[in-house]
C-alpha cells in the first residue's frame, strides 16, 4: 500500500488522528494472542498491516470499505484483539479496522436484549445490564477486555454456557447489522437463523456494525471451590451439579493436579496434589463463600477458567499449550483413560461443562498439553478424533479447522455474496475461492 493510498484514507475519516501509521502501533494492532500456539507463533509474528483506521460510526466503516474495495486493499477487523488463533492478524497486510471506538450501548430493551455497537466491552455491558436486572448470558474469560463484536466474530461461549449454551444456540444472538464488501458496500440486517451466516466467521464475510444480544435475568452468584483426592472424584462431583437442573449455575470447571498449582494469586483455595472444582452458583443455593457483585470487584475465580487456565499454565511453564475438545457424555471416563494411557501427563484434563444445542449439559474441555513437536501435537489431535473426542484445532489459522466447521457452508455462501473479491480478512476462510465467484 503506497503513501498516496494511505493519504486517501485520511480524507475519509473526520479526524485524521484516527488513521494510524506508527510502526509500533501497527504491530500491536496486527496481533492477538496467536502466541498461545507454539505452531502459530513463528508463522504470524512478522505479519503486519499497512495502516489502521478507527472509525466511530457506520458511515466511516462504509467509506473505508468502499475505498478498500476500489483499491483492492484487504481489510481485517479488530475488536480488542484477545482472539487466540491469530484470528485478527492481517495475513496480507492492508487495513486493520479497529472498532474499539464504536463502543456505545444504545439500550437494554424491557425484554432483556442489549442493542449496542460492536466495540462495546463485555465487562461494561455486564455492569450496565446488572443495573437494570439483567446480565450477560455468557462471556469469555477475557470479559474485561473483549468486545461484543469480537466475541460474536471469533468467540464461542464461556462462563454462563452451562446454562445458556454457546453463542450459536438458543437465539442468544438475536440480530445484527452487517457491513458488506461489495462493489457498493451496504448495511444488511441479519436476524433469527440468518445470524449464523456471519456469526463466528472471523470477520471474513461481513463486519458487524450494530448488535442485538440477548441477556438473562441477573442472579446473585457465589463462587465456590472444592478440592478432591482424585480427578475422577472431582469430575463426578462437578458433573452431578452441572447436569442437575435444580442448581442455578454459571460455571462448573474441573482441573486435575497440577493445573491448580499454576494459579498463584488464589493459592489459598488450592490444596497440594488435589484436583480442584470451581463453581459459580446462585447465592440462594449454597452457603456464601465469596459474593459476586459484577466484574472486577475482587479476584474472580472465572479468571482461572476457560482459556485463562492455559495462560496460567504457560506462565508456570512456557512449554504448555492447549487443545479445545468435547468429550462424549456417555463414555468420557473411558476417553480420559485412553488418553492418559497413550500420552501420560503430556495432557492434563481441564473440563468446562456447557450446554449443547439440544439442551444437554456436556463435558467440554480445554486440556493443557505439553508441547514437544507439531507432529506430536497433530498425533494427539488425530488420536482424540479417532476415539470420538471432538477437537477444534487452535493451532491453525483458518476457520474451517480452528472454528466450527459448518457443513452447510452458509458462511462461505455469505462470503461469496458479500465479499466476492476476498478482501475481508483474507486467508482465514480457505474454502473460499475468488476464481469461482462471478464478479
Ligand atoms: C486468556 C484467554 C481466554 C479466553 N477465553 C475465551 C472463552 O472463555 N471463550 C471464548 O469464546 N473465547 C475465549 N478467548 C478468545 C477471545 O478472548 C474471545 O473470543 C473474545 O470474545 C474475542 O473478543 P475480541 O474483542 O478480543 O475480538 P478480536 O480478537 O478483536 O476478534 C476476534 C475475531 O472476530 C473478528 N471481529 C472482531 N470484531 C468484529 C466485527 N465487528 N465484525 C466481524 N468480525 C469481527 C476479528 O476479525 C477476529 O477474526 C480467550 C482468549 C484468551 C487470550
Amino acid at each position: 500500500m503506497n503513501d498516496g493510498t494511505r493519504a486517501g484514507l485520511s480524507e475519509l475519516i473526520a479526524d485524521p488522528a484516527r488513521v494510524l501509521t506508527a510502526p509500533a502501533i501497527l504491530d500491536r494492532l496486527s496481533h492477538d494472542f496467536y502466541w498461545y500456539s507454539p505452531v502459530l507463533r513463528g508463522k504470524l509474528a512478522a505479519k503486519c498491516c499497512d495502516v489502521a483506521v478507527q472509525p466511530v460510526n457506520v458511515d466511516e466503516v462504509l467509506a473505508v470499505l468502499r475505498f478498500a474495495g476500489r483499491h483492492e486493499v484487504p481489510v481485517t477487523t479488530r475488536g480488542a484483539g484477545t482472539g487466540n488463533y491469530g484470528q485478527c492478524v492481517p495475513l496480507e497486510g492492508g487495513i486493520v479496522l479497529d472498532l474499539s471506538l464504536m463502543d456505545k450501548l444504545e439500550e437494554i430493551t424491557p425484554d432483556g436484549v442489549a442493542v449496542c455497537q460492536p466495540g462495546l466491552r463485555l465487562a461494561v455491558l455486564e455492569t450496565e445490564a446488572r443495573k437494570s436486572g439483567w446480565e450477560l448470558r455468557m462471556y469469555p474469560s477475557t470479559l474485561v477486555k473483549a468486545s461484543v463484536g469480537g466475541f460474536l466474530g471469533g468467540g464461542s461461549g464461556g462462563i454462563g454456557s452451562i446454562t445458556y449454551g454457546q453463542l450459536r444456540d438458543f437465539d442468544n444472538v438475536r440480530a445484527f447489522e452487517v457491513v458488506t464488501m461489495e462493489d457498493s458496500p451496504r448495511v444488511v440486517l441479519h436476524e433469527g437463523a440468518a445470524v449464523h451466516e456471519i456469526l463466528h466467521a472471523w470477520g471474513t464475510n461481513g463486519i458487524l456494525a450494530r448488535i442485538w444480544f440477548a441477556l438473562g435475568p441477573a442472579v446473585e452468584w457465589t463462587q465456590v471451590t472444592a478440592a478432591f483426592d482424585t480427578y475422577l472424584d472431582a469430575f463426578r462431583f462437578a458433573q452431578s451439579i452441572a447436569v442437575d437442573s435444580k442448581w442455578t449455575k454459571r460455571l462448573a470447571t474441573v482441573f486435575e493436579w497440577p493445573i491448580p498449582s499454576f494459579f498463584t494469586p488464589v493459592k489459598h483455595v488450592v490444596r497440594d496434589g488435589k484436583a480442584l472444582v470451581l463453581i459459580m452458583i446462585a447465592t440462594s443455593q449454597l452457603e456464601r463463600l465469596c459474593k459476586y457483585d459484577g466484574p472486577r470487584t475482587q479476584p474472580l475465580l472465572s479468571d482461572y477458567t476457560w482459556n485463562h487456565t492455559t495462560l496460567w499454565a504457560m506462565k508456570a511453564d512456557p512449554a504448555y499449550t492447549y487443545l479445545q475438545c468435547g468429550f462424549s457424555p456417555a463414555n468420557c471416563e473411558e476417553q480420559f483413560r485412553l488418553l492418559r494411557e497413550r500420552y501420560g501427563d503430556e495432557i492434563l484434563f481441564h473440563i468446562e461443562f456447557m450446554k449443547n444445542g439440544e439442551g444437554v449439559v456436556i463435558p467440554g474441555a480445554i486440556p493443557v498439553v505439553r508441547f514437544t513437536t507439531e507432529e506430536r501435537l497433530n498425533d494427539m489431535i488425530a488420536y482424540c478424533r479417532s476415539i470420538g473426542v471432538f477437537v477444534a484445532n487452535p493451532h491453525v489459522n483458518y476457520l474451517e479447522d480452528a472454528g466450527r466447521f459448518r457443513a452447510d457452508n452458509i458462511q462461505l455462501r455469505a462470503k461469496e455474496r458479500y465479499d466476492p473479491r476476498g478482501l475481508l480478512n483474507p486467508g482465514k476462510m480457505i474454502s473460499f475461492r475468488r476464481e469461482t465467484v462471478a464478479l
